[in-house]
């Protein structure tokens, strides 16, 4: 690479000699001005989705009616779980789709708990996912049984707290869990080195992908992570409120049990047997019918991943948000920004977090006048997503370009502090 120039000839070269620049052409991108720069919160809808989509509604659906479950619906949990996998170092039979990741994560962490009789504290961390942490709150609450969660704070709101996470696990740790890449910061956690130092104590290990999975290289088997739960509708770009996935170590599969026991998971569902058995393996943690038109519409974008090779996306997102990052010190710091997110480039994720007293109305502004949609995290966040599979360098210049802008013309003045529910 020649020497950093804040200038789009330079974006324009990056963009030259990126070898996954024609994965952008999987997308359907409607208007080429827009610079979506939510990919992390949801992905883009790839356009072999609207085909599957027809043959799914109009082909099985519409002709092939209740046949459709001995065709494919039926297996398609494990068969897209299989698939995921391969994104995550997992087996085939180690994963699969169902529900959300919210209430996979309560089934998961019943699951452990009552595994782990012995031992009665839950360690997470503030930076976690706020409805990581509600699960938690009522997952002991329904249990009753004197469990307590240490929430370890970290310092800053930035850096994960690895130190003091590690001094607090001890021999009454139930369960470690933590999300892998950090909503907020963008922070990427050491999953090797928490998943030892929690095995050390004889503590589980569950981690929530959903912000590192089909972006950042996860070896589940290599760590020996024993739980995961992640999303399908951020970078898998599986559509929104597509359901999330489960992994589960096999060889703790035989004793953990699922605590919303329904007949989809049960050994011979259609014997209509009035006692619940569970499937030995992984499909024990379905509960209820899959949502089969959501479920088969994460398959396009994770396909276009296992093409693309999760090593060279996250070699493209490195360079993206270090491109960011020089961007950004060259064109906004001088403006009253921070920047939210870790300095090294291994322990980011794919999105960066920049603060702005005025961060609010200037979130406004790029989505009302800019044509910029970033998202926000309250009290004062804007973050910043790249998504190698269809991010460009030039559109990385323009979302700088024009932030400075809404300052420099203080655009965001003309917008309200008022903040709407959903954001
Ligand atoms: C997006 C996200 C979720 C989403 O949970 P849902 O149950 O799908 O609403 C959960 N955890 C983390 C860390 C996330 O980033």
């Amino acid at each position: 690479m020649s020497v950093f120039e804040p200038n789009i000839e330079f974006a324009r070269n990056l963009d030259l000699d990126d070898p996954l620049a024609n994965f952008r052409d999987r997308f359907v991108i409607n208007d080429p001005d827009l610079l979506y720069m939510d990919g992390n919160s949801l992905g883009r809808l790839p356009k072999q989705s609207i085909q599957t989509s027809e043959d799914i509604i109009q082909g099985q659906w519409g002709k092939r009616l209740i046949r459709g479950w001995g065709e494919g619906w039926f297996d398609s949990p494990e068969r897209v779980g299989a698939k995921i996998a391969r994104l995550i170092g997992a087996s085939p039979d180690e994963v699969i789709v169902a529900d959300s990741t919210s209430v996979n994560l309560f089934k998961l962490v019943v699951s452990a708990l009552n595994y782990q009789k012995d031992r009665k504290t839950l360690i997470t961390d503030n930076l976690n996912f706020p409805s990581d942490l509600y699960i938690l709150q009522g997952v002991i609450e329904h249990l009753g049984s004197g469990h307590k969660i240490e929430v370890i704070e970290s310092s800053e709101g930035i850096h994960g707290p690895v130190i003091d996470i590690k001094q607090a696990l001890g021999l009454d740790t139930a369960l470690l869990t933590l999300s892998h890449v950090v909503f907020k910061s963008g922070f990427l956690y050491d999953l090797q080195e928490l998943t030892e130092a929690a095995h050390q104590v004889g503590a589980l290990v569950l981690w929530d992908l959903s912000h590192s999975v089909g972006v950042v290289p996860i070896d589940l088997a290599s760590a020996g992570v024993d739980l995961a739960v992640g999303c399908t509708y951020k970078y898998l770009n599986g559509g929104p409120g597509a359901p999330a996935f489960i992994y589960m170590q096999r060889d703790l599969q035989k004793a953990f049990q699922n605590p919303v026991s329904g007949w989809m998971g049960s050994e011979k569902m259609f014997d209509f047997n009035l006692d619940y058995h569970p499937d030995p393996g992984i499909r024990k943690f379905l509960t209820g019918t899959p949502t089969i038109l959501s479920l088969s519409l994460i398959e396009p974008g994770v396909d276009i991943l296992l093409e693309a090779s999760i090593k060279a996306v996250r070699e493209k997102s490195e360079k993206q948000i270090a491109y960011l990052i020089k961007l950004y010190n060259h064109r906004l710091d001088e403006l009253g920004f921070q920047l939210n997110s870790p300095k090294v480039p291994e322990r980011r994720g794919s999105h960066i977090s920049i603060s702005h007293p005025e961060g609010w109305r200037i979130n406004r502004a790029l989505i009302d006048k800019m044509n910029v949609i970033p998202d926000f995290r309250a009290p004062d966040n804007i973050r910043l997503g790249v998504s190698p599979l269809y991010t460009r360098y030039e559109d990385i210049f323009h979302v700088v370009e024009r932030i400075r802008k809404v300052m420099v013309d203080e655009i965001y003045k003309n917008y309200s502090h008022e903040m709407p529910s959903v954001t």
